[in-house]
């Protein structure tokens, strides 16, 4: 290359001085973009781009954001979907998050100067929102409050568990593998479909460390069935532990049939254990409430330690449980007629191919199986959904009959433009 042409190759400051990148100082710092900055001058020296070009090359190298996780809209009609990360939060809850997210006295007390409890505002809270625990505590998520509980309870011993209840809860993991990782057995009582409380009297000797009861909370099996609840297995001497998953903590409405923290502990379970990004629609956590003694020796676990939730899951709990209702209570309980008339608007707004139509949609993410929730949304040629997926405000839809289906049901109506934009974008 003639030294004419490495002469024309724009300096690095230079470059870094096109407003173009300015956005990008301040989202992936000084040192990356310059770095990118640099790679587009030496492609410039080596003759594979015009030295002219060197700030376009820089501006199309630059990532969009310093993150690779992208939001998008969830058309699936699957409330909480595990692979778009569940429940997504309130506005009340990202404020709390991100305002938590600098130095803050999550475990200083700020009117002694010593340490605090750490979180005290979110257990607190928790507390409120479930009078029947004298205690509560938060660990990462539902599995590591099921993992402290067997730990502290049962290493080395048994757990009583009923066969139908040893579940695998996604992505291979199984619970009966989790459990048996604390040291602790498993003793199993009944069989697949059956099991009665003789069943777990029987097994409980001196060995055993706890019971436990696991919502079967992503399949339901009907027919000849018996299970006991946690509240008639009180009384036999050793700890009663219910895995309820969902994460409601006081009856709902529209789920008769899914466990909530509040009946479970009046019923004689001595602890509860659920996630946080469920049905409570909070950020992935892990909630433990029970007998104060017991969540006191939980807490005090060396394991605790290891399992323990960071400031801005605390603060975006705290924020879920005193705030506004959150995203996906409202989504499970909007009114169908409300439905029908988002998915006309949206349809009418994409305008052909686009058709209005009936769906049904699910909680999913371990919560209500087979409760099928009336829904409404859009209907599009199939070959949208890969499309959309792939578009520059990625919108994930559910395939079903040889459709793009995009169901309503569980797309926040402020996102409803979001669905529009999408679509008329990939029709373009
Ligand atoms: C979802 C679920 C878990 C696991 O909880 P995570 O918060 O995903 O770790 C455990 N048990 C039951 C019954 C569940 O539904």
């Amino acid at each position: 290359m003639n030294d004419d042409h490495r002469r024309r190759v724009p300096r690095t400051d230079t470059v870094l001085a096109d407003a173009r990148l300015e956005p990008a100082l301040a989202t992936l710092g000084r040192a990356r973009v310059k770095e990118i900055v640099v790679a587009a001058q030496e492609r410039a020296r080596a003759g594979e781009i015009a030295p002219e070009a060197v700030a376009d090359e820089a501006v199309a190298a630059l990532p969009p954001t310093a993150a690779s996780m992208r939001p998008v809209v969830n058309a699936t009609g699957v409330l909480l979907h595990t692979n778009l990360g569940r429940a997504p939060l309130s506005a009340a809850a990202q404020d709390a998050l991100v305002s938590a997210a600098g130095t803050t006295d999550v475990e200083l007390d700020l009117a002694t100067g010593g340490r605090g409890r750490r979180g005290a505002g979110a257990l607190s809270a928790l507390a409120a929102a479930v009078p029947d625990a004298g205690g509560v505590h938060v660990t990462n998520n539902g599995a590591a409050a099921l993992i402290l509980a067997a730990t502290a309870l049962a290493a080395g011993r048994e757990i009583v568990i009923a066969r139908g209840e040893m579940v695998e809860i996604g992505d291979g993991f199984r619970l009966p593998d989790l459990l048996e990782s604390t040291g602790a057995r498993l003793r199993e009582v009944g069989t697949t479909n059956r099991v009665h409380r003789a069943d777990y009297a029987d097994a409980v000797g001196p060995d055993t460390g706890m019971i436990l009861k696991v919502h079967p909370s992503n399949f339901v099996v009907t027919g000849f069935t018996s299970s006991v609840p946690a509240g008639s297995l009180a009384g036999l001497g050793v700890p009663v532990v219910s895995d309820i998953g969902s994460g409601l903590l006081a009856p709902h409405p529209l789920l008769p049939d899914e466990p909530d923290a509040a009946t479970e502990l009046r019923a004689g379970a001595d602890l509860v254990t659920a996630s946080g990004d469920k049905l409570l629609g909070g950020p992935q956590a892990g909630l433990l409430l029970g007998d104060a003694d017991l969540v006191h020796r939980l807490r005090r676990h060396s394991l605790a330690r290891a399992l323990r939730v960071d400031k801005l899951t605390l603060a975006a709990l705290e924020a879920t449980l005193r705030g506004p209702e959150p995203p996906v209570r409202a989504m499970l309980s909007m009114a169908i007629d409300r439905l029908r008339s988002r998915a006309a608007s949206v349809a009418e707004r994409i305008g052909a191919p686009a058709e209005a139509i009936e769906c049904v949609a699910q909680v999913g993410g371990g919560g209500a199986p087979g409760v099928e929730l009336p829904s409404a949304g859009v209907a599009l040629p199939v070959d949208l959904a890969s499309r959309l997926r792939g578009g520059a405000d990625p919108v994930v839809a559910r395939v079903e009959q040889g459709r793009c289906v995009l169901d309503l049901r569980s797309v926040p109506p402020e996102a409803d433009e979001r669905v529009v934009a999408a679509v008329r974008a990939v029709l373009a």
